[in-house]
Parts: C-alpha cells; sequence; structure tokens
C-alpha cells in the first residue's frame, strides 16, 4: 500500500464526506446549484442524487447514518459485526450490534472515489489473499487489514457453499484480525424440509454464537417489532415491483439500486422504512401524471440485471441507462423473494413468509428469509433446478417484459462463472438476447468504465435492440 494512503483513516474519511453530502442539498435548488462548483471532485455522484429528488436526498442521509453508526459504534458500547451482502442485518440491530457488510461499503468507495478502493483490495493481496478472490470483500476488508477502518469485534458470513471465495475472505479476516467468526452453511437446496430444518438450526447456532461473545441476549419483542417494520417494507416494496411492471415504468434506474443497498443497510429498521416510502411516494405522482422514470421521457428497451449492478464511479451506471433510454427493471439484488410477489409464483419454495405469533415461528420467520437473500437463494445449486438461477431469471424475465438479459459480476466470482455460458444459452433458447460483461463490478481497472459502455453500446446494436 502506498504510504500515504495510510494516512488516512478511511472509515472517517468516507463519513466525513457522505455527511457533508447528505447536508449539501438543504438550501434553494440555486444554492445547491451554485455550490457544485466548490465540490469538483464529487459533484457527479451528489448530483446523480440532487437530481433523483427526495428519494436521493434520502438516500444520501442513509449512508451517512451507516457510516455513522460505525464510528460510533466503540463510543455507544456496540459490537461491530464484519458481515455480507447476503445476511439480513436485521437480527444484528435487535441484537445491539452494528453490522460493516463488506461489499456495501465497497460498492459505496467505488462510487464515491475517483481512486477507487483499488489500493484497499491490492493490500489483501500483498498479505495474502489471491489477486482472483471477489473484488467485493477486498475494498472493505483491506481497510480493516490495513487498521484504517473500524475494526470488526466478530465476523458472520453465510456463503460456504454458495460462494467459496466470500466464505474465504471472512476467514482470512478472521485468522489475521484475530477475531470469532461463525459461518452459516447452506445445502444445496431450497425449501425440502431437510434443507430448511437446517436453515433454523444453523441460524439459531449462530444466535448462541452472538450471545456468547457480546453478552446480550435476544430479546424476542424487540424481534418482533423488527419483523414487523420488514412486513412493511416488504409492502412497499411489493408496490414497486408492481409499478416496474408498468409500461413505461415510472421506476427511474438509480431506484433499483436504492431499493436493495437500503435494504442491506437498514432491514427491518425505520431508515429504510422512510427510504421506501419516499420512494413510493414519488413513483405514485409520476405514474398517476404519466411521467416515465426515464428522464429522457422515452422507454426504448427493458433489461433485467441476471446477477449483479455494475458500481463504477459517480453511479455512471444507471446515467447509462437513463442515456440511452433503458428501462431498468432490477438485478438478482432487488427482489426479496417474500411470499406473495409475482415472480415466486411458479417457485413457492424460494420464497419466504412472516409469522410473528410465538418466538419459534420468529426464529423460523427470520432464518428462513436470511437463506432467501440473493445469491444463497439462487446460485447454491446447479443453475438449471427447479427455483435456481435459470428459474429465477427467466420469472423475473417474463414478468417484466424484459428484451433482453445482462449478466455483470467480477472475476473472482467462480460459483456464477463456472456456469454461467450454459446458463446464457439456455436464456437465448427462450428467447432473450443476454449480454455477458467482462469487466469487474467494483474495479475499474479490469475494464474501464468506457470499454465497458462501448460493449454494451455493440451488444444492443448487433442484436438489433437499440
Ligand atoms: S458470488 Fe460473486 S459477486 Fe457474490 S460474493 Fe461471490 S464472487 Fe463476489
Amino acid at each position: 500500500m502506498r504510504p500515504e494512503i495510510g494516512e488516512y483513516h478511511y472509515d472517517w474519511l468516507i463519513s466525513g464526506t457522505l455527511d457533508a453530502a447528505s447536508r449539501f442539498p438543504m438550501g434553494s435548488p440555486k444554492e445547491t446549484d451554485s455550490a457544485y462548483r466548490y465540490v469538483p471532485y464529487f459533484k457527479g455522484i451528489l448530483k446523480s442524487f440532487v437530481d433523483t429528488g427526495p428519494p436521493g436526498i434520502q438516500f444520501l442521509g442513509l449512508l451517512a447514518r451507516y457510516y455513522e453508526n460505525i464510528l460510533s459504534a466503540k463510543k455507544t458500547g456496540k459490537n461491530i459485526v464484519g458481515t455480507t451482502f447476503c445476511s439480513n442485518p436485521s437480527i444484528y440491530y435487535v441484537m445491539d450490534m452494528v453490522p460493516a457488510t463488506f461489499e456495501i461499503l465497497t460498492a459505496i468507495g467505488a462510487m464515491v472515489w475517483k481512486r477507487g478502493m483499488f489500493d484497499y483490495m491490492d493490500f489483501c493481496c500483498e498479505l495474502g489473499m489471491p489477486e482472483t478472490s471477489c473484488s467485493a470483500q477486498r475494498g472493505a476488508l483491506g481497510t480493516q487489514l490495513a487498521g484504517l477502518a473500524e475494526s470488526a469485534d466478530i465476523l458472520i458470513c453465510d456463503t460456504p457453499g454458495v460462494c467459496d471465495t466470500n466464505a474465504n475472505a471472512f476467514a482470512f479476516a478472521s485468522a489475521y484480525l484475530e477475531k470469532p467468526y461463525f459461518q452459516l452453511n447452506y445445502p444445496s437446496t431450497l425449501g425440502d424440509r431437510r434443507s430448511q430444518q437446517y436453515h433454523l438450526d444453523d441460524y439459531q447456532a449462530m444466535i448462541r454464537f452472538i450471545e456468547d461473545h457480546t453478552g446480550k441476549t435476544l430479546d424476542y419483542d424487540r424481534l418482533a417489532g423488527h419483523i414487523r417494520e420488514i412486513d412493511r417494507q416488504d409492502a412497499l416494496t411489493a408496490e414497486m415491483e408492481d409499478m416496474l411492471l408498468l409500461k413505461p415504468t415510472p421506476i427511474p434506474p438509480i431506484f433499483t439500486l436504492m431499493i436493495y443497498a437500503g435494504r442491506f443497510c437498514f432491514s427491518g429498521h425505520p431508515e429504510y422504512t422512510k427510504l421506501l416510502e419516499i420512494m413510493v411516494e414519488t413513483a405514485r405522482e409520476r405514474m398517476k401524471a404519466g411521467v416515465p422514470g426515464l428522464r429522457s421521457g422515452k422507454e426504448k428497451l427493458r433489461v433485467v440485471m441476471c446477477y449483479i449492478d455494475h458500481y463504477t464511479v459517480d453511479m455512471n451506471f444507471y446515467h447509462y441507462f437513463e442515456e440511452r433510454g433503458i428501462a431498468l427493471t432490477g438485478s438478482i439484488l432487488t427482489r426479496n423473494f417474500r411470499d406473495g410477489n409475482r415472480y415466486v409464483a411458479d417457485m413457492p419454495d424460494s420464497a419466504y413468509h412472516i409469522d410473528t405469533s410465538s418466538p419459534a415461528a420468529m426464529l423460523d420467520t427470520i432464518a428462513q428469509m436470511n437463506a432467501r437473500m440473493p445469491m444463497v437463494r439462487s446460485i447454491r445449486g446447479p443453475y438449471d433446478r427447479p427455483g435456481m438461477w435459470l428459474s429465477e431469471t427467466l420469472a423475473c424475465a417474463r414478468m417484466y417484459q424484459a428484451d433482453c438479459v445482462i449478466y455483470n459480476g467480477t472475476p473472482g466470482c467462480r460459483n456464477t462463472w463456472g456456469m454461467v455460458k450454459p446458463f446464457a444459452r439456455d436464456l437465448e433458447k427462450n428467447g432473450y438476447p443476454v449480454h455477458i460483461m467482462y469487466d469487474d463490478g467494483f474495479d475499474d481497472r479490469v475494464e474501464s468504465w468506457s470499454a465497458t459502455r462501448e460493449r454494451l453500446d455493440e451488444f444492443f446494436h448487433v442484436r438489433g435492440l437499440l
């Protein structure tokens, strides 16, 4: 790592930036506009959220709060849990911990800093992690391993068997930082009696692990409150899913990111409910006024991202869809798989339901919900088994009337790279042109954003879509 990088405490730096950004639009629109000239470095990212209106501004505040929590954890006597995006964070809030989700923190850095998270990613490799491991963890993890971020007190992941590169990153962190580590294991099937029971037993073991290492016990009244909040959040999300069905949809591309990033940061927390309420209200107004989500006003094409998005600086990926008149109907990360959602109609085992009638019912609810987070839900088994990656992607592509499907991941994503070609062929057989992006969603050094954009343009042109 370059010595100058070690001069900055990363969490402090980014927290200060996000906090200032969330206050930026507090003046009149004219004042906000004139103020951009004083923040040339951050103008792109700031403008992306400010131009999104109240939902974008609320989202900036949510990210600032996420960092604030991490920075104040020690002062408030809370433990920080280093965790992954496929782990629902509500249990950590219920048990008085502060989640630091590596992939979210890496994505924020990638979108906000022009210099990216490269130094931190590389630092992990200097210490012995392979360069081919997933960049999504390596950015935020690098800041921790370098002692430039608030250190996690315990580590919890739920990816062994689903994504070993992810699980290894947590194992490495635990060994290097000498922190206690728990890994939930996921069998290759979902929804059958044995795997349902396995999830519940394993989840209870995780709660015992948290209790042992934090001295806190699970408060079921508090858990009930969080689950009821999730119920409300699911209803708001379902309303946006319905509006995504409309052609043209009143949902802007950037909303699909805000739906999942908000859930990964604050599921079950009123902070996320507030964001969803503002998003739904904005989308409803657009729908009533007949205003499409795309600023260009014309929806020429509809896309389903079958895996993750691209977190290049200044939100350029989302702007690209805006500029080309492409409606983004979401990715594997956007969907929550709550029962009753239309896309689960053919995949009932893939959905979770909510029951707060007893402690046992609540535990089962939260364990099954956790097992249905993105990636661990449908990339756990062979891609073409019922309820797995192919059937989920086809269900979404059909429902949202997608014109094509796009894959994006990271070079370290062995699980998806191992099956993406036959998966793409099967989607093509079902009538969906597929584009496989060869960049890294978090690391622009693998393929520059301008090259990625050019390849997307080429795909749309060659396949006669645009
Ligand atoms: S499945 Fe892919 S993107 Fe997800 S954590 Fe694993 S390597 Fe990273």
